[in-house]
């Protein structure tokens, strides 16, 4: 059987049992859990504990909640420690959840926890890529550098590869409206890139709409490998060492 690395997997957001969705993803052989804050990073750092070998996890604060970054650096430092990655952080100034000058602040110091650390760092880049190639040029960048849910086209794909990041795909490159996503994915190395889901969100075609799950990975991988004229066992060789390489697994 094909297996699979789901680098981006929400298994302690989702209302169900994280047993019963870890079973059935049998093609599935390792998943990676971000917390999106601290109690979330806690209940990823469980799941690690209860999955050992399975499920790695990663602790940080999502954009949208960067503006708890002051009460919350403490207690997400100290989980990083233990943590596989440290993330998801990143910038989302589509929604502003938190204000942008907050956002910065936290995602650089997540940026430098990382590179203190040796550890990979999982990065959410909504309406703002220029901002973040503006501050991963500036602050370093590398295979370490994930980032997560890729949706951009081929300009600034071929611009963050020539920093040397690892691009993470997820359902939006199967999405009919995906074109841009998937002409972005032609010019980046297929070596370069990672699957995921982002469960519970965002599920491939045809499930999307629905919830999302770690078994649904292929369905990301089979995409990219159309995109890129690669049958999925090679999709998942390729993308299966990236994560390897980048996560320690
Ligand atoms: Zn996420």
């Amino acid at each position: 059987m094909v297996r699979w690395v789901d680098t981006h997997c929400h298994l302690q957001l989702d209302e169900r049992p994280a047993g019963m969705l870890l079973e059935r993803a049998e093609n599935v052989r390792h998943v990676v859990v971000p917390g999106v804050d601290l109690e979330s990073s806690r209940s990823a750092r469980a799941l690690a504990l209860r999955y050992p070998g399975r499920v790695s996890f990663a602790a940080g604060l999502h954009p949208h909640e960067a503006s708890r970054w002051p009460e919350e650096r403490e207690g997400l430092a100290e989980l990083m420690e233990e943590a596989a990655a440290v993330g998801e952080t990143g910038l989302d100034f589509y929604r502003n959840l938190s204000p942008p000058a907050a956002q910065v602040d936290s995602f650089v110091e997540h940026h430098r926890l990382a590179r203190a650390s040796g550890k990979p760092l999982i990065v959410h880049c909504r309406d703002a890529f220029r901002q973040i190639y503006d501050l991963l040029e500036r602050e370093g960048a590398g295979p370490w550098v994930v980032l997560h849910c890729w949706t951009g086209g081929p300009r600034w794909s071929k611009r963050f590869t020539e920093l040397g990041v690892t691009f993470s795909f997820a359902g939006p490159v199967t999405f009919e409206t995906g074109d841009t996503v998937r002409r972005g994915a032609a010019v980046i190395p297929p070596d370069r890139a990672v699957v995921e889901t982002d469960t519970p969100y965002l599920a491939p075609v045809p499930h999307r709409g629905g919830p999302n799950e770690p078994a649904y990975t292929p369905l990301v991988g089979a995409a990219l490998g159309r995109v890129w004229g690669l049958d999925a066992r090679e999709v998942a060789r390729l993308t299966g060492a990236r994560a390897a390489r980048v996560f320690g697994l």
